[in-house]
């Protein structure tokens, strides 16, 4: 069974159509990116799963259970994390006190997590005691996932995480990506810089005009 299915998606924001039947699928282990031109609604896409459109029709389902139009806190406490393309996190707290915020919907001690977390973002461990706004764009980006990796997601979905950086900050965040997925969770993400994107990606959807144009291995649509 896929981790997150998108079955036909239709809608947008208020009466604007967006999506017209998007389509796609993130299984057990996997990391797919989405890409496109610029407007061809990736990252409307990846809203749908937050409820945070409108949908006239279609299905997005969770581990098989239909989370369609669930609001964004209902789908965070069942297993999806959303690193949304401007920053969440704050500069002025520390990188602790950031990461400490992604464990909000937690009742347990959620001390463990963060130390695993250190151990997986060793840079993170080392500057915990300062503040967010000192740090590169690189380290920025590895805060924003750490955040959302407290709440150990069923799947991460990450909006242009590359956003902005240099190609040389580029190469660290998507090998930290494959870190994070090399831990067990999955993840869907949109990405302009596809060359780079499909290396490390299972699968890969190309949007284009709110539809689905092409998909196939991350291998098969660099090739093409
Ligand atoms: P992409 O991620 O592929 O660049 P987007 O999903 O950001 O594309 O945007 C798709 C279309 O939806 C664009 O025409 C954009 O202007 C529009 N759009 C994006 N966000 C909103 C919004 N909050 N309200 C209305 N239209 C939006
Ligand atoms: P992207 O880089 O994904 O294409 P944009 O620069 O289009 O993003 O949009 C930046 C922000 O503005 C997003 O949060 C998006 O939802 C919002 N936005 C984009 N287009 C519109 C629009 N036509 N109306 C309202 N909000 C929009």
């Amino acid at each position: 069974m896929s981790v997150l299915e998108l079955d036909a998606v239709v809608g947008g924001y208020g009466d604007t159509q967006i999506l017209h039947g998007v389509s796609m699928k993130v299984d057990p282990g996997e990391i797919v990116v989405i890409i496109g031109p610029n407007g061809a609604g990736k990252s409307t896409a990846m809203k749908a799963v937050f409820g945070l459109l409108n949908l006239s029709s279609g299905k997005v389902s969770l581990d098989g259970e239909d989370i369609t139009n669930m609001p964004p806190e209902q789908v965070v406490r069942h297993g999806v994390c959303y690193v949304p393309q401007t920053s969440n996190i704050f500069p002025s707290l520390t990188v602790e006190e950031n990461l400490e915020m992604g464990a909000f919907v937690r009742e347990d001690d959620f001390q463990p997590r963060l130390r695993e977390l250190y151990e997986v973002f060793p840079p993170l461990a080392e500057k915990r005691r300062q503040t967010a706004g000192t740090l590169s764009g690189g380290q920025r980006q590895m805060v924003a996932m750490a955040k959302a990796m407290m709440l150990e997601p069923k799947i991460l979905l990450l909006d242009e995480p590359t956003a902005g950086l240099s190609p040389k900050y580029r190469g660290e965040i998507f090998s930290i990506v494959k870190t994070v997925n090399a831990t067990g969770t999955p993840i869907l993400m949109v990405e302009q810089n596809a060359k780079q994107a499909l290396k490390i990606a299972n699968r890969g959807y190309v949007l284009v005009d709110g539809k689905n144009k092409f998909e196939g291995s991350g291998q098969s649509l660099l090739d093409d």
